[in-house]
């Protein structure tokens, strides 16, 4: 059989891991800190730090191919890894999205809109870059953000935050809702996407995800479209998770992400091939499933400690629970999430 290397051990590597088995695949997971989410249901996981030449060169030995559930794999891991075997999705579309400010620019230079940005990477640039983009706007570091982290709201010229990393300044969108775009590319090019989902975020933080939204067909259509251009333009194989802002003017991407992404969860229980499978597949050159949605479905991300809580609502027959059996929590911390599944409304 065929062995899938994955790099980080988190809830996203644990929910590839438990895609991965029903097709037969084993999977290695590799993640510096012990007891990750993964390990648990993985059938291999090397504990080391991504600087452990030793231990990369094993792993890489050890797998047909290798694919991440987060962003920041350190570029030299990658070098390491990518000398032995194939990593999917490719390094460019990964570079690009490690940075916002590179994502920015590929994404306006395929004849995609994002907000308006400039680069900071001191105070004086920020003088300069507020008086080009204007107020309000977003401060965001370029590299290593998540969960609204790294980021300062300007509600005013007289907002001065400090910059204490390369960062962008980004202007603030007006937007009437924010969806994403749960799409996949083989390595044959095929691409289907997944219905958008709408979101909605608290504290930065994702907190439901919703489908089908509630979208003009033209702005479906959009989505879609984009989707296919980005990844068609990377020559991207994998699940790709797209955020964007609805607007009057049409969509603007806010920010893509090269594997599975929160938004897409829902696809656990609104479609027969989520997006875990999907990307399995993908990244080990099968073909396809073809995404179709035959449920509607809330997702609700857990988020915090109320685990005794949570396991209540196994009570309920149409709430489907997946907890990603963290030991510890602290605010703010992903716990699991719950799927509220209705039979499908309509076409839509
Ligand atoms: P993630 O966990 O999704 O990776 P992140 O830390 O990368 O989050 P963003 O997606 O950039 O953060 O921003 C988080 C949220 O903040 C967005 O979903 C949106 O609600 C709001 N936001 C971000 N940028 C803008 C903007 N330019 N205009 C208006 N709202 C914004
Ligand atoms: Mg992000
Ligand atoms: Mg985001």
């Amino acid at each position: 059989g065929s062995t899938i290397g994955i790099l980080g051990g988190g809830q996203l590597g644990r929910m590839l891991a438990l895609a991965a088995a029903p097709l037969g695949f084993k999977v290695h997971i590799y993640e510096p800190s012990a007891d990750c989410p993964a390990a648990q249901v993985a059938d291999r996981c090397t504990t080391a730090p991504y600087d452990d030449d030793a231990a990369l060169d094993a792993f890489a030995a050890s797998v047909n191919v290798v694919t991440y559930e987060f962003e920041n794999v350190p570029t030299a891991a990658l070098d390491r890894i990518e000398a032995v075997v194939p990593i999917r999705p490719n390094r460019r579309s990964l570079g690009i999205s490690q940075d916002r400010l590179d994502e920015k620019t590929f994404l306006q230079g395929i004849g995609l809109k994002t907000a308006p940005f400039a680069n900071v990477e001191d105070q004086a640039e920020l003088d300069a870059a507020i008086s080009q983009i204007g107020t309000p706007s977003i401060l965001k570091t370029r590299r290593m953000g998540y969960d609204g982290k790294g980021q300062a709201r300007l509600r005013s010229a007289d907002d001065r935050p400090e910059v204490t990393a390369p960062s962008v300044l980004e202007g603030f969108v007006d937007f009437s809702a924010e969806i994403s775009v749960i799409a996949a590319r083989a390595l044959d090019g095929a691409i289907t996407c997944y219905d958008p989902g709408e979101n909605v975020h608290r504290d930065g933080i994702l907190a439901t995800t919703t489908v089908p939204a509630s979208l003009p067909r033209s702005l479906q259509t959009d989505a879609v479209l984009l989707a296919g251009r980005i990844l068609n333009e990377l020559d991207y194989v994998g699940v790709m998770g797209i955020e964007l802002f609805v607007t009057s003017g049409g969509l603007i991407v806010n920010e893509i992400a090269p594997r599975v992404h929160n938004s897409g969860h829902w696809t656990q229980n609104g479609c027969t091939i989520d997006q875990f499978e999907q990307h399995i597949r993908a990244v080990a050159g099968w073909p396809l499933g073809d995404g179709q949605r035959h449920s509607d479905v809330v997702m609700e991300n857990l988020i915090g400690d109320e685990v005794d809580q949570w396991q209540a609502l196994s009570a309920d027959s149409n709430a489907a629970l997946h907890l990603y059996g963290k030991a510890q929590s602290r605010p703010g911390r992903k716990m699991g999430h719950v799927n509220r599944v209705s039979p499908r409304a309509s076409k839509g």
